[in-house]
């Protein structure tokens, strides 16, 4: 079996190139460093599956601290304020901290169908809807990311499964456990088609709610990136005007803008 360190880098890698090739096709600087990141970070992500070890306690931890992070936008879009949105990250952070790591630790089984494609496609649809933004190209561009580096890691466990011996290539036993469309128990793998189909449905209905919900409140509507920027707006502001004592004290149209969004 790979390293845990063969994994992240592998995927680490890939997600340097997945960035480069979203920054040559136009895709804005940081959503390419967030691909990325979720490239290196998905190539962990198969070994949930393990019940022990610092590998699992490091992808759980992760996974909780980066996910409500990755929700920004979502909150932002939905009106939430400040606050709230604190609230809500905390929330997430929990629910992923504990309730899907005992989930996890409970229901999956090492290399059972947690490591397969249909897998990887139920862990990008899952990044699809955390990363619910403005754009629906950037949001399947970070669902490839992760696609990319679940792949990678299922990939390099299968090609650990061949090794050369007294100059003869050897076959493991554990061929064609990881890079796998179906595995030997039925039930497994109805339930994870079931849950394939489920996630695809959640993201259709996630991706029409959101639509309308951002086109019903487009005038309450402030992106995560927004809301950062009118505060270093405010800020540098500030500065400008402690700098530039009896200047014009009249705020733009836009600074006002921020202003009322941070107020709220
Ligand atoms: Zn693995």
């Amino acid at each position: 079996m790979p390293s845990f360190r063969t994994h992240i880098t592998t995927s680490s890698c890939l997600g340097v190139v997945y960035g480069a090739v979203g920054i040559a096709m136009n895709v804005p600087i940081t959503s390419a460093v967030i691909g990325g990141g979720l490239c290196s970070l998905a190539g962990m992500l198969p070994d949930l599956d393990s019940d022990s070890g610092v590998p699992v306690r490091e992808i759980t931890n992760v996974a909780a601290a980066v996910t409500p992070i990755l929700m920004l936008d979502r909150f932002a879009a939905m009106g939430l304020g400040h606050e709230q949105m604190i609230v809500a990250a905390g929330g997430v952070y929990l629910v992923m901290r504990f309730g899907v790591a005992r989930v996890f630790k409970n229901y999956t089984v090492h290399r059972g169908m947690w490591h397969s494609v249909p897998a990887a496609c139920i862990a990008a649809i899952l990044g699809f809807m955390i990363c619910s933004c403005h754009s629906l190209p950037l949001q399947w561009y970070k669902a490839g990311a992760v696609f990319l580096g679940f792949m990678s890691h299922l990939v390099l466990d299968e090609l650990n499964s061949f090794e050369t011996k007294n100059g003869r290539l050897r076959i493991k036993r554990s061929f064609g456990t990881a890079l796998k469309l179906w595995g030997r128990k039925p039930w497994a793998n109805v339930s994870t088609y079931s849950k394939l189909a489920l996630v695809l449905l959640l993201a259709f209905g996630d991706h029409m709610y959101f639509r309308s919900f951002v086109n019903h409140n487009r005038d309450r509507i402030r992106t995560a990136s927004e809301f950062l920027g009118g505060f270093h707006g405010r800020v540098n502001h500030d500065e400008h005007d402690a700098d530039n004592e009896g200047a014009e004290k009249q705020d733009s149209p836009q600074i006002k803008t921020r202003e009322t969004l941070l107020r709220r």
